[in-house]
């Protein structure tokens, strides 16, 4: 009886956690870049597990946000919370929400000339772990994760994103998730340039990270190329600074048959 009274309530915490706590809050976020309002006054909540899907059309402010919450100086949240974890990170610096378990996987990824790609991951790693990662262990995981993406281990060896083709550098910032394993993961734009093929792929390791149910995604996007294969809880659609639409998985569907059209002019969220 007593075991049955505990489970009980253990189930009534966890309930009580997840409703009350998203691992992702953003409430009323207005963000300027150089003093231009970019961002005016953006809702939007994921939680653990969940992969929500961030569309609209090119200059809505998309990358803002992405930028904005993995805490680039040049995005000032002016106004509104940003809370990860429950906490309040609007003050924190990027490298500390890093260290919390966030990573922003960029549209046109830095090129680092003197530093491999095994190296940087590797030590990103250790960073997020806080301990020495081992080195036979590490290379196992890398190699068993460049297979899933068809990447030549070659590459690991090679200075970071140094000559490496557009399909190259998007593969190289999936490879960085899959081996971060952050809580949450904002890709933006993961799938531009890339070849039907390199989308496959790109996809097939999102899938993967995916598997792993506590990890959040939010994945930016102007084509629904990438989502084909994917399972999608929530869709956003960004106009001009706001999110004007959220809906499930099928708002992906309509954005394919009828574009982003009649979202514009658009004031709030619908
Ligand atoms: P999206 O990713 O949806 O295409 P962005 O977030 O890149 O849109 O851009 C939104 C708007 O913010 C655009 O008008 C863009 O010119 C402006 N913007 C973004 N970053 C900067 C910046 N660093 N300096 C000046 N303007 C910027
Ligand atoms: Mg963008």
């Amino acid at each position: 009886m007593q075991k049955i009274v505990k489970a009980r309530f253990l189930c009534m915490e966890r309930k009580f956690k997840t409703m009350s706590q998203h691992l992702l809050d953003i409430e009323n976020l207005t963000v300027a870049v150089e003093d231009k309002e970019i961002l005016h006054g953006v809702n939007l909540q994921v939680n653990e597990g969940e992969t929500h899907v961030l569309m609209g059309p090119n200059g809505a402010g998309k990358s803002t946000l992405g930028y904005a919450l993995m805490g680039n100086p040049r995005y000032e949240a002016t106004a509104g919370e940003i809370l990860f974890q429950g906490k309040r990170i609007n003050e924190e610096g990027a490298d500390k929400r890093a260290r919390d378990g966030m990573c922003l996987s960029f549209q046109n990824p830095i090129e680092i000339s003197g530093l491999t790609l095994s190296s940087f991951i590797r030590s990103a790693v250790e960073q997020r772990r806080g301990e020495r990662a081992r080195l036979s262990a590490f290379r196992k995981e890398l190699g068993q994760a460049m297979e899933l993406l068809q990447m030549d281990r070659a590459y690991g060896d090679r200075d970071l994103n140094v000559g490496f083709s557009g399909g190259e550098k998007k593969k190289a910032e999936i490879l960085q998730m899959l081996l971060l394993k952050p809580s949450l993961a904002i890709l933006d734009e993961t799938d531009s340039g890339l070849d039907v093929d390199a989308v496959r792929t790109v996809s097939l390791g999102v899938k993967e990270y995916q598997k792993d149910r506590e990890g959040g995604l939010l994945i930016i996007t102007h084509s629904t190329r990438i989502l084909e294969s994917l399972h999608v809880d929530k869709t956003h659609i960004m106009v001009d600074g706001r999110i004007v639409k959220t809906g499930g998985a099928a708002l992906v569907e309509e954005i394919n048959r009828n574009g982003f059209e009649q979202y514009l002019g658009q004031q709030g969220c619908a």
